[in-house]
């Protein structure tokens, strides 16, 4: 006996693209560059500024900060990305989960 399918066709591609998935991370990651406060510095007179890499997130409605070294720059900002990409792939996932429901109970009226 075939079992009842619990996914459309469309839930099934998310799925699909929600297992290549590759390490994520929630929060955001930016870079900014500022002066360091010494008058001796370069950065007080002609520059460059410091750059800062910065991993931000939210915790217990907390806002925390991580100092990101340049050697993680990238691999922290592909992880931040995959995080996204999660977030949009499980909103999308949850929207095909109601129409599934929402088709199925109109299959179950008729
Ligand atoms: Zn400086």
């Amino acid at each position: 006996m075939a079992r009842s399918p619990d996914v459309s066709p469309a839930g099934r591609r998310i799925l699909a693209r929600l297992r290549t998935l590759g390490p994520f991370l929630e929060g955001s990651f930016t870079v900014s560059t500022k002066r360091c406060g010494r008058p001796t510095c370069r950065c007080a007179t002609e520059g460059p500024l410091h750059e800062t890499a910065l991993l931000t997130w939210k915790e217990a409605q907390k806002t925390h900060t991580l100092y990101i070294p340049q050697a993680w720059r990238e691999t922290v900002a592909a992880w931040v990305e995959e995080g996204k990409r999660l977030k949009q792939l499980s909103h999308a996932m949850s929207v095909a989960q109601r129409q599934f429901l929402i088709a199925r109970r109109r299959q179950h009226a008729r």
